[in-house]
């Protein structure tokens, strides 16, 4: 019941918008209820069967069968004084006007009601939002991303509309079912036990099937889910499956996962439909009783035909209402399998977080020291980094070198706490990392990854990317410094040309030198280059070494390397292999050392 306490928690900052469709929905069960007893009359006089109440009642307090006597006798004056067609006028003209009224508060309970709906979907995805970019990057090597996506998509939709009949479930439903028993009461005690008769036997049938929707529908959805994580990967995969003709070996998987879809999708289905049939059935069988017993009632004299057939219409009101009710009841299920997957996300402790004294950062000092780390991804994976001890000092240029996957990107990675360290400490001017605000400390960094990542956007904006104040020079001047202003302003709309997806529009070259230019741009104290030259021709990477060297004079960087030609001047070399640091110095010592660095040179120049 927990996802139900859910749902409502998204429904309480609304809580004016509820009472407000609370208060149309009490009206328009009044007005629905008033309408059935004014069929009361009708019937009477159309079937010539009204008695007329020529005593006037003594009003002695307010009660419901004064009032009820009391327009029986002013009915009967109007039949007396103008004729039964002016009655059965005035009658009409009651009915009409309660039923507009019933129309006009169903109308306004909906109109209450949508903004709140929408609101709610609208938080639950921001929601979602929010957490995906707050969340460690490690969460998401466990995730599909389809199935993340899926999940902000069709999860949020089914809430929507669970939350819908959950309003319908909770208030309107019972109200009308209450108010239309009330009615029957008053008509019939006796007929009345039949109808709460249906009502407990179908409540219970219901709820049998309604818990095994839930599980289905679970199922379902994160069936959905590796779905759309399959179209997804076909999407950003589509140069490699066509190149190695692939199509039918991803069209297969594809079949499987939708076949396999669509299986579950009919059992939920077939489930859920049976609802329907059944509250019908059940519905009539009742009926069937109810007009037998009824009949013998009229023919004892107990109940006139009029008042039966208004009977028969506040059952119908009860029936309608119940079977709403039963399908909501469905629906509700499938929203709290819904719930639960956008809760597993909402919901996700972030490990990554500010400590609540968390330091801030004035100024970068001295350096960024590694103390005794470790680093695996998982517990019971590998250890990528062992006992790295390592010293960033300010003004420094640091080149870290060797094989791949030898733990260098794991490396940086840590410095920005994409990862927090398994053991050991990384400091920041003698504070660790963990102690400082997370903000100010992805502030004091400039990072250019080794694949370039750029958004849907122009050049302009993917230079600036959300850093506000800053001219038009300045973002010139940082893409001269990049070596990208040349082909920028060849391009079709100069800055103001759009990249496409990730950038499909523009040269590996050209998308890691939009890359670096937005590194550049914010001046950041520290900067990182994993591997950034690594896709450029060697013109380019010439031409931006040049510039890169000019921006890193009395800056602190961390280089990544390929090509050691590259890194040759700067003030330390690191050799990482295996997770471990085999050597480090500068390049004349490390040739001297005749180490692994030696080597690795030397394979290089061949
Ligand atoms: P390098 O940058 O030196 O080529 P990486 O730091 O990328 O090496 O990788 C170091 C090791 O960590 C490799 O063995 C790689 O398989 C592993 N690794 C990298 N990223 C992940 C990840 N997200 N989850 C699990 N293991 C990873
Ligand atoms: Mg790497």
């Amino acid at each position: 019941m927990n996802s139900l306490r859910d749902m409502f928690s998204y429904i309480m900052p609304y809580k004016g918008r509820v009472a407000l469709n609370v208060v149309c929905n009490v009206l328009m069960v009044i007005f629905s209820v008033f309408s059935i007893t004014l069929f009361i009359p009708f019937l009477n006089i159309i079937l010539d069967q009204a008695e007329l109440v020529t005593v006037k009642p003594e009003i002695s307090y307010f009660d419901l069968a004064t009032i009820v006597d009391s327009f029986e006798f002013y009915f009967s004056q109007i039949i007396i004084e103008k004729g039964k067609q002016k009655a059965l006028g005035f009658v009409l003209g009651a009915l009409l006007a309660s039923y507009f009224m019933r129309n006009v508060f169903r109308y306004l309970s909906l109109f209450f009601i949508t903004p709140a709906r929408n609101g709610v979907v609208r938080d639950i995805r921001q929601k979602m939002f929010e957490k995906t970019m707050v969340l460690p990057i490690g969460f998401f090597n466990e995730r599909k991303r389809g199935d993340i996506i899926s999940r902000v998509s069709n999860d949020v939709h089914e809430l929507q509309w669970s939350i819908l009949h959950m309003v319908e479930v909770v208030i309107r439903e019972p109200l009308m079912i209450v108010g239309s028993l009330a009615v029957m009461l008053f008509i019939s005690a006796k007929l009345t036990l039949f109808v709460i008769l249906l009502l407990v036997v179908s409540s219970i049938l219901i709820g049998a099937i309604g818990r095994a929707l839930k599980r289905k529908s679970s199922e379902a959805q994160s069936k959905l889910g590796t779905l759309m994580s399959l179209f997804e990967q076909g999407l950003s995969g589509l140069k490699v499956i066509k190149a190695f003709n692939a199509q039918e070996y991803q069209t297969d998987k594809f079949l499987k996962v939708n076949n396999d879809y669509k299986d579950v999708l009919t059992r939920l289905l077939w489930r859920r439909d049976i609802s329907s049939p059944l509250s019908e059935f059940l519905g009539i069988g009742i009926f069937a009783i109810l007009i037998f017993y009824g009949f013998e009632l009229i023919q004892q004299g107990a109940l006139v035909p009029a008042t039966f057939i208004a009977f028969i219409m506040a059952f119908w009101n009860v029936t309608e209402p119940a079977k709403k009710l039963s399908n909501a009841y469905y629906n509700i299920r499938k929203g709290m399998a819904a719930v639960e997957r956008v809760n597993d996300i909402i919901h996700q402790e972030n490990t990554i977080i500010d400590k609540p004294n968390a330091k801030s950062i004035d100024a970068f000092q001295e350096g960024i020291f590694f103390e005794n780390v470790s680093f695996a991804y998982t517990e019971e994976g590998d250890t990528v980094l062992k006992n790295i001890d390592l010293e960033i000092p300010k003004g420094k240029v640091i080149a870290l070198v060797g094989p791949s996957g030898g733990g260098k990107s794991t490396l940086v990675d840590l410095i920005s706490r994409f990862h927090d360290v398994s053991s050991g400490a990384i400091k920041l001017d003698g504070v660790d990392i963990r102690d400082l605000q997370l903000k100010d400390l992805r502030n004091q960094f400039g990072l250019v990854t080794q694949e370039p990542i750029l958004f849907n956007d122009t050049i302009y904006n993917n230079i600036t990317f959300g850093y506000e104040n800053v001219s038009e020079e300045q973002v010139i001047k940082a893409a001269k410094i990049a070596n990208a202003h040349q082909f920028i302003v060849e391009s079709e709309n100069g800055y103001q040309t759009n990249i496409g997806d990730s950038g499909t529009k523009l040269s590996g070259g050209q998308r890691q030198r939009l890359t670096i230019a937005r590194a550049i741009l914010r001046d950041p104290p520290i900067l990182i280059l994993d591997e950034a030259t690594s896709a450029l021709d060697s013109k380019s990477e010439k031409l931006v070494q040049q510039s890169i060297r000019q921006v890193m004079e009395n800056r602190t960087a961390i280089i990544i390397a390929h090509r050691l030609s590259t890194i040759q001047h700067a003030d330390e070399i690191v050799v990482l292999k295996e997770g471990e640091i085999i050597e480090k110095g500068s390049h004349e010592t490390l040739m001297e050392n005749a180490g692994d660095y030696q080597k690795l040179v030397k394979m290089q120049l061949f």
